[in-house]
């Protein structure tokens, strides 16, 4: 059985206040209103890491991850964060490869390659984002650009090593635009990135990796998404912000 999980993206939001708070509310519902099978992950700005770590200890199907962290094991880069500073502060999860790194920070593929090595080496597990922007799904060659994006990063990868990561599918004309993509895209895209796996580590591998989808999921509509065979769940941006709306979607299986 695959692992079911929501993902909540903070992304730049959050003041300390606005985050404790955030954190308490989602801890206090799923304390009440426990939530089965569903890892669900909160991945707030760095400088939470610490103080969300605190809040959610105690309660098993929350997991602390960060959005992002250094290509590099340790020394003179200032201002970066390495793999194993977010494990060391708890976190079990990072996000690697979000589009908007790749597109506001020039993340190349083989970046993200030594990024995945780094939280691979530390014991954090990559939430690796792929996705096509809106004018590669006009051309219709959206199946083939995800595919290149995770042949690129990840295909020097191992058995073991590949069977860690979760991947999260991001059509970029999606994220953050109330343009859901439909239930068929999400599937077929996620097929389509599952048989990608599997004729590279083979069909039993490939049935392992969850794979999420992420762009405008809400309440509303996560159920629907959720429902298709290869979709195991979720990263949510705008909606993790708000406590009710990401605990209801994390409801959603
Ligand atoms: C994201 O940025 O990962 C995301 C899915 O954002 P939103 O849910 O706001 O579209």
């Amino acid at each position: 059985m695959r692992k079911k999980i929501v993902a909540g993206n903070w992304k730049m939001n959050c003041l300390l206040e606005e985050g404790q708070k955030l954190t308490s509310e989602i801890v206090n519902m799923i304390k009440d209103e426990p939530i089965k099978d569903v890892k669900v992950i909160l991945n707030p700005p760095f400088v939470h890491l610490y103080g969300v770590k605190k809040l959610i200890a105690g309660v098993d199907s929350i997991a602390l991850g960060a959005q992002n962290c250094s290509d590099k094991e340790a020394g003179a880069y200032t201002g970066e964060t390495s793999a194993a500073m977010l494990g060391s502060f708890g976190a079990e999860y990072v996000i690697i490869g979000h589009s908007e790194r790749r597109s506001m920070f020039n993340e190349s593929n083989e970046l993200l390659t030594e990024k995945t090595k780094q939280a691979l080496s530390n014991n954090l597990t990559p939430i690796f984002c792929c996705g096509e922007p809106l004018e590669i799904r006009e051309a219709g060659t959206h199946e083939d650009y995800v595919k290149a994006q995770l042949t690129e990063s990840l295909f020097g990868f191992s058995e073991d090593e590949i069977k860690k990561l979760v991947i999260a599918y991001e059509p970029i004309w999606a994220i953050g635009t109330g343009k859901t993509a439909s239930s068929e895209q999400a599937q077929d895209m996620h097929a389509a990135i599952r048989k990608h796996l599997s004729s590279k580590y083979g069909e039993a591998v490939a049935e392992e990796i969850s794979i999420l989808y992420g762009g405008s999921c809400k309440p509303s509509n996560a159920k629907e998404i959720f429902s298709k065979a290869d979709v195991d769940g979720g990263l949510i941006g705008g909606a993790s912000l708000k406590s009710r709306d990401f605990v209801d979607i994390a409801k959603s299986f």
